[in-house]
């Protein structure tokens, strides 16, 4: 039988980043003020160090990994790729399934590859403390380890919801040293605003986001960190697809699709760009995103310009967005919940580049329980809506009779989220599709500017 999984030494980590501005064909649309103007790099630097700003204007195709975050980096990497047999002989299936498995970091999912790397060059930058939002609690567990290898303290705006919910995350983050706040608080302005005008919010990333960029905005030891969407973090992410090519490289295989769960991008760029610098050479192969009905924000949002954050604190950005006062639905169990969506993601998008599909959340559920049953890891919920994209190929494969070769990324672990399946075992999860009516009304709440 072919190998099940293919491992990497460690000094096979790569030792650069991919940066996939170099091969877009058109430069990515530039963030603009509140004027229309874009921003200079010397506007972010209240909340983020030099050297993260110069990647987050980088155009340069390869940026060198500095030899203390590859050593960070050393405690979990690089990171298993597993060949799916089990799951292909339950489908029946002529299709050959891979996945990358982020799962192995400390905080269980992919987030720890910028955690660490933002830690360190916030301590070099000589930053005594990082505030940050959290949804689901992964990226608030990312950057608490992080902090903790860099000697930072972290502070974690926590989305209410979230917090009420996912006690042991909250646990996690406090034993890695963070301080853990429920979103909307009162320490903030931002915070006061969203309480005055709706006391019993459940939160959301975007008011999350805006109180973290206040308290790095307006205490000079304090900077701000963000665990996806930005060109830096996306960056980062790239060791992933960078080590899955040399991986599948050694078996003789070359995926015919790749897919990634999308929320914010991070994880579907770490995964798929590595691949995009072999389709811009030419190279056939499809790069799939992958995201919910409840928060379809590629496939239903609108492309323009729009904050980042629900109070408007952040520059504007073009992307793919429902609006950045979007408040997920309750119901909503699976993740993946910012309004908006990574720049590049959504250029690359627009201009036909990678692809879309949005799933609803049983049909995620249910792929995520078939993945747990056959191959052992039970996924992040997150992680369900790539499971779901590529069983679905899969299948279609049985029916074709065509034998492509499929790449996900199995981007975390559901351990901390074993509610959401109990939830969804007892039948207390429904399908939603987020209405378009509410996509129009949120639309009419974005900045209208010419340059847009
Ligand atoms: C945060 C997270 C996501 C969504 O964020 P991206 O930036 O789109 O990667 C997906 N899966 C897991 C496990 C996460 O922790």
């Amino acid at each position: 039988m072919d190998a099940t999984k293919i491992l990497l030494d460690e000094s096979e980590i790569p030792t650069h980043w991919y940066n996939v501005v170099a091969d877009m064909p058109n430069p990515p649309a530039p963030p603009l003020g509140p004027d229309g103007k874009p921003v200079g790099p010397e506007a972010l630097t209240p909340i983020f160090p030099m050297a993260l700003i110069e990647q987050e204007v980088s155009g340069e195709r390869w940026i060198q990994i500095p030899e203390r975050v590859r050593e960070a980096l050393r405690l979990w990497r690089p990171t298993p790729l597993y060949r799916a047999h089990n799951l292909e002989r339950a489908l029946g299936t002529p299709a050959k399934i891979f996945y990358k498995y982020e799962g192995v970091s400390p905080a269980g999912s992919h987030k720890p590859n910028t955690a660490v790397t933002q830690a360190y060059y916030n301590s070099e930058a000589g930053i005594k403390r990082l505030a940050t939002e959290t949804g689901a609690g992964q990226w608030g567990s990312a950057l608490a380890l992080a902090g903790q290898m860099f000697g930072l303290d972290v502070h974690v705006y926590m989305v209410r919801v979230s917090f009420e919910q996912k006690p042991y995350r909250r646990a996690m983050m406090e034993t890695w040293g963070a301080e853990v706040f429920a979103s909307p608080t009162d320490r903030t302005e931002a915070g006061r605003k969203v309480l005055g005008e709706n006391p019993d919010t459940t939160g959301s990333l975007g008011i999350a986001i805006s109180e973290a960029v206040e308290v790095a905005a307006s205490n000079a030891d304090t900077n701000y960190s963000l665990g996806s969407v930005l060109n830096h973090v996306l960056l980062h992410q790239t060791v992933i697809g960078q080590e899955a090519k040399k991986q599948l490289d050694k078996i003789g295989e070359y995926p015919d699709m790749v897919f990634a769960p999308c929320g914010g991008g991070s994880n579907f760029a770490g995964l798929a760009f590595p691949f995009f610098a072999d389709k811009a050479a030419g190279k056939e192969v499809r790069l799939v995103a992958v995201e919910p009905t409840s928060c379809p924000t590629l496939t239903r949002g609108v492309y323009t310009y729009d904050y980042g954050d629900t109070v408007g604190l952040t520059p504007l950005m073009k992307m793919h967005t429902l609006g950045h006062d979007f408040v997920p639905p309750g119901i909503h169990a699976g993740g993946l919940r910012y309004h908006g969506d990574s720049p590049l993601v959504c250029q690359l998008y627009e201009e036909g580049l990678v692809e879309a599909i949005a799933t609803p959340q049983l049909a995620t559920f249910e792929a995520g329980v078939t993945f747990g049953r056959t191959e052992g890891i039970i996924p992040a919920p997150e992680a369900n809506h790539a499971v779901r994209a590529v069983i679905d190929e899969a299948l279609r494969c049985k029916e074709s009779g065509e034998s492509k070769t499929l790449l996900f990324n199995m981007c975390g672990h559901g351990h901390f989220d074993m509610s959401a399946y109990e939830k969804y075992f007892a039948g207390e999860l429904v399908d939603y599709e987020y209405p378009e009516e509410a996509v129009k009304e949120a639309l009419k709440r974005i900045p209208k500017l010419d340059a847009a």
